[in-house]
């Protein structure tokens, strides 16, 4: 057993090593690239605030796009999807895709920033908390990847975010869709040619029930919504009472004219 000096002794060492690295490899904001202090985990307290204020600004529980002039409608949809009909029963979004939201998202999918899946699963379980549905998910599911993917790049963030939104809600997780066609990358292509590239790409896998279920689809990022509105779509006519969605980042295409 380790005595009183003892633990005051390797705690000496310890903090001095991480001082040392600090001071060899200072830690950088993974936002800015500004050094950070040992102590502040991931980002520096200027990109902390900025994301905490992006964070704040309220979304359509709908379609979980930004909240417009216009606000909502009596049904609590805003100016985005009030005359659209959706497979997807409602969307929570951490932040609007834009500004520090984009960049972390960009780091943490492709900077070898993975140690990120725990601050970005915070913002998300904030946003989820705060949904009208909150309290209706039995269950989270990843967007699937396909397996080829899988085996050129071992990482894929929606399967971390899930991982961790699961750890930390307790809302089991749930592999009951697959995706059984590759092709083009949904942000490759032009937003008009979104929702037929994704059309038939998903399918129920194997052995899944999901009848009368209330289900909550992850995935990091959300543009035109069409990736989570096929997922939706499969897991209905497969029985599912109620499909919701969680996003780290949702483009707002509404306030953006037509670009793609
Ligand atoms: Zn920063
Ligand atoms: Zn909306």
């Amino acid at each position: 057993m380790i005595g009183a000096s003892g633990r005051s002794i390797s705690k000496l060492i310890t903090n001095a090593g991480t001082s040392l690295a600090d001071l060899i490899y200072p830690r950088r904001c993974a936002i800015c690239s500004t050094a950070i202090d040992g102590c502040v985990r991931d980002v520096c307290k200027g990109c902390r605030r900025r994301l905490d204020l992006l964070i704040a600004q309220p979304a359509c529980w709908c379609c979980g796009h930004s909240i417009g002039p216009f606000g909502l409608d009596e049904n609590g949809r805003c100016l985005n999807c009030r005359h659209t009909k959706a497979a997807l029963d409602g969307l929570a979004r951490a932040g609007p895709y834009v500004d520090e939201i984009s960049t972390l998202v960009r780091v943490f999918k492709y900077g070898g920033r993975d140690e990120l899946d725990l601050m970005c699963a915070d913002a998300m379980v904030g946003a989820l908390e705060l949904a009208p549905w909150w309290d209706r998910i039995e269950a989270l599911v990843c967007v699937p990847t396909h397996w080829r993917h899988s085996v050129t790049r071992p990482f894929y963030a929606p399967r971390a975010l899930t991982k961790n939104l699961s750890r930390r809600t307790g809302i089991p997780m749930a592999t009951v869709l697959r995706r059984v066609v590759g092709g083009p990358h949904q942000m490759d292509l032009p937003r008009s040619q979104r929702a037929a590239n994704i059309k038939g790409k998903f399918a129920m896998a194997g052995g899944a029930s999901v009848t009368g279920a209330s289900l909550c689809m992850v995935d990091d990022v959300s543009t035109t919504g069409a990736t989570l509105n096929e997922c939706a779509k499969v897991l209905k006519a497969a029985g599912a009472a109620v499909v919701f969605g969680v996003v780290l980042g949702k483009v707002n295409t509404a306030f953006e004219g037509k670009r793609s």
